[in-house]
């Protein structure tokens, strides 16, 4: 009867998804492992399709692993059962993370629920949780962020999505992209939801190196304790927000007055509820969208070398006719024909910046800037680094890592709202697709730095919102720029925009704490 009744689920819910190609299979069973019991009981959650689930097929939106089905579900899968979810299904996404836009998928582009005949991008690279939970069909998803694949579609659908301080979150069973900066993180309508899904993942599991031991999570939380008792109480007195002045580039004040204008009145709201909005600068930003791609490619293309249609992987059967060597022949076919076009792209990109003559230049390079970013967010911070200060944190308190430090950063989450799919999807060689990166400009930073990083949808402000410390934080240039709508794109001024905080690693409960009061 039970299994009927999941079965007539998963069909409706079937039925409810066709006009967003949010998900990519869906959950016939009943797969609680606790009976339903445990604080996620009622649950419903999707899975983004690059987390390994044992019950459906995992493919990472990729040819290459379309009949691929993990003997095992990925530790955080386990975790939501345990704590009493319902699995709803598997989330569309770009192929294996590679992308900005969810439109580079074996299963074809998800449409925003926003205003489907639209037909704008849902955002990417997790497209399809991100649409999943905007449309009200589970009440959180499950995404993947490296680079910005949890923010940017939560910002361009209107929901929350959390990406987690790097190593809280268990990546095992979590199809790779580039180790050193994939994080597992939440989607869902409200920060209430995110925060009691993160709540039962946030732990540590001895299945991956990368997580952190529990010392090292204690020490980041009585930091993050500490700023809250601060502040926490009937007004934000207390609570010093960062505003950093180079997440405001041109390309954002070009287009997007409307996206000024509500962090305006954003900002403006904080102020009267008490809070300090502090200018501060973060210099190696405009360096680090290019840092970003050299070492997210690199990293990626050693991570897919494992699919070489023998160990893992479709299998084409070799070309006798082709002029390969042998081992061309045998992993070539499989190569060409199983990755799409982007990903292609980024293992060359990758493999040449790994290769001898590159390395130094390319990826040496991008260490360094990601090094430069990192100090950068450490020198703004009140907040200690648990991960590479070395001062005994126990005797310390928070304050005195410097009376101009604070306590989170506020920025806009992306310089536009979702753009048309008809724009993206145009494969003519005139569309300059160096433009999708560019779209990650601002969630790059806190993934080359592990930090925690939430989007949360911004009221629309108006042309009169003002924030007199913000606009007296900018330079006159940049000043005149938020004040005149130089491009004032009528028709995107009503398409949700997130605006992101960012905290000092570990200080998840901080990000969380202060989205709740932005919401
Ligand atoms: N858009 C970025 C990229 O393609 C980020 C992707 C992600 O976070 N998975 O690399």
């Amino acid at each position: 009867m039970l299994r009927r009744f999941v079965s007539n689920a998963a069909d409706s819910l079937r039925e409810k998804d066709a006009p967003f190609n949010a998900f990519v299979s869906f959950e016939n069973s009943l797969n609680l492992t606790n009976n339903g019991k445990g604080p996620l009981n009622e649950y419903s959650i999707g899975i983004k399709d690059n987390i390994c689930t044992s019950g459906l097929p995992t493919t990472c939106a990729s040819a290459m692993l379309q009949d691929f089905r993990s003997p095992f579900d990925a530790t955080v899968v386990k975790l939501l059962k345990k704590a009493g979810a319902q699995i709803s299904g598997k989330t569309n996404c770009d192929e294996f993370g590679m992308g900005s836009l969810n439109i580079h998928s074996l299963h074809g582009p998800v449409i925003n629920p926003f205003r489907v005949d639209s037909r704008r991008a849902a955002g990417g690279s997790s497209g399809g949780s991100s649409a999943a939970v905007a449309a009200g069909l589970c009440d959180a998803a499950l995404g993947t962020d490296t680079g910005g694949s949890i923010r940017l579609p939560a910002s361009y659908c209107g929901v929350v999505g959390l990406k987690p301080s790097y190593g809280l979150v268990s990546r095992y069973g979590v199809v790779s992209y580039a180790d050193s900066l994939d994080t597992v993180g939440v989607l869902a309508q409200d920060v209430e939801r995110v925060e009691k899904v993160f709540e039962c993942i946030n732990k540590r599991d001895c299945n991956d190196p990368t997580s952190v031991d529990e010392r090292l999570r204690e020490k980041a939380n009585l930091l993050a304790t500490k700023s809250i008792q601060r502040w926490s109480g009937e007004s934000l007195k207390g609570l010093r927000i960062g505003i950093p002045q180079e997440y405001f580039p041109s390309e954002l004040t070009s287009s997007s007055y409307h996206i000024l204008a509500s962090i305006r009145h954003l900002l403006s709201q904080l102020r009267s509820l008490g809070a300090s909005i502090v200018p501060v600068s973060l210099p190696s930003t405009a360096y680090a969208l290019s840092a970003y791609y050299v070492i997210a490619s690199a990293e990626g293309s050693s991570c897919l070398s494992r699919y070489d249609g023998i160990q893992y992987g479709l299998r084409v059967p070799p070309s006798h006719e082709s002029n390969f060597t042998s081992t061309s022949r045998t992993y070539s076919p499989s190569r060409s024909q199983g990755f799409g076009r982007e990903v292609r792209k980024r293992i060359l990109l990758g493999t040449y910046a790994l290769s001898a003559d590159a390395f130094d230049n390319y990826f040496l390079q991008a260490q360094r800037v990601r090094k430069m970013v990192r100090d950068d967010f450490d020198d703004v911070f009140s907040i200690p680094n648990v991960l590479y200060s070395k001062l005994s944190f126990e005797e310390k308190d928070a304050n005195d890592h410097g009376e101009d430090g604070v306590d989170i950063l506020i920025h806009p989450s992306a310089i536009r709202t979702a753009p048309r799919l008809d724009d993206v999807l145009d494969v003519s060689c005139d569309r300059d697709t160096l433009q999708d990166y560019v779209q990650d400009v601002l969630t790059v930073p806190a993934s080359l730095s592990g930090l925690p990083a939430m989007s949360v949808p911004m009221q629309p402000g108006t042309a009169s919102s003002s924030s007199p410390s913000f606009a007296s934080s900018q330079s006159s240039d940049t000043d005149a720029g938020l004040n005149q709508p130089r491009d004032n794109q009528q028709s995107d001024e009503n398409w949700p925009i997130g605006v992101s905080i960012v905290g000092q690693w570990g200080t998840d409960e901080l990000v969380l704490k202060v989205g709740r009061v932005i919401e």
